[in-house]
């Protein structure tokens, strides 16, 4: 019996990943970081190609990943992880809360317990991701508050899913809701379109589930 809820049980974390190319700054959230080797220093992370900060970190193959703590609020994550560094300066009006590290990367210092920069060894094309394998040049510590894990973020930080109804579009009120798991955007219409990706976190339908 098949039951892939097991993957449920697999425990990731959640990181502000930023790069800058050309004057520009940008971040985005990921969840997959891993230290593979100790001697030396290495790590992999997976990015989805939809991010301008997939782009950014493959052609300069420098990046900062800032380590989110129990402290991160919903802002934060929505800051980096639900809007496109494509049409807006994720980092405008984030002041005190950053600092531009000695690869020219900006660091988040609020809701972060870590920061850790490097420079990207190789590549894996994983079809909607990159994996990236790089050596880790830098880093500090920042807070001794916890790491947030993507289940705390579920429990503790992702406001719940019941938001009011957005307003009824006119002349139709058999409208049927959809809620994003991941990140909370709720989607209206008939049928929840079978190739539909979140706009806000770029999960796909499958992420979704019906709200009464
Ligand atoms: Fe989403």
């Amino acid at each position: 019996m098949k039951n892939m809820k097991a993957m449920d049980a697999v425990s990731y974390g959640l990181f502000v990943l930023a790069a800058q190319q050309g004057g520009k700054d940008n971040g985005c959230i990921i969840n997959t970081v891993l230290q593979v080797t100790a001697e030396p220093n290495r790590i992999v992370f997976t990015v989805n190609k939809q991010h301008l900060t997939h782009d950014m970190v493959m052609e300069t193959g420098k990046f900062t990943l800032s380590i989110l703590s129990q402290k991160a609020n919903f802002d934060l994550i929505r800051r980096f992880g639900f809007v496109s560094g494509r049409d807006t300066d994720k980092f405008a009006g984030f002041g005190a809360g950053v600092r531009r590290g000695d690869n020219g990367i900006l660091q988040v210092l609020q809701g972060t317990n870590a920061w850790l920069s490097g420079t990207v060894l190789s590549t894996q094309d994983l079809g909607s991701h990159t994996l990236f394998l790089a050596d880790v040049d830098d880093g500090d510590v920042l807070s001794p508050d916890s790491s947030v894990t993507y289940a705390y973020y579920h429990s503790h930080i992702k406001p719940a899913p019941s938001a009011p109804p957005a307003a009824p579009a006119p002349g139709g009120g058999s409208k049927k809701r959809w809620v994003c798991k991941v990140c909370g955007y709720i989607y209206e219409g008939e049928e929840l379109p079978a190739d539909f990706i979140c706009p806000w976190c770029k999960h796909p339908a499958s992420d979704f589930e019906p709200l009464p």
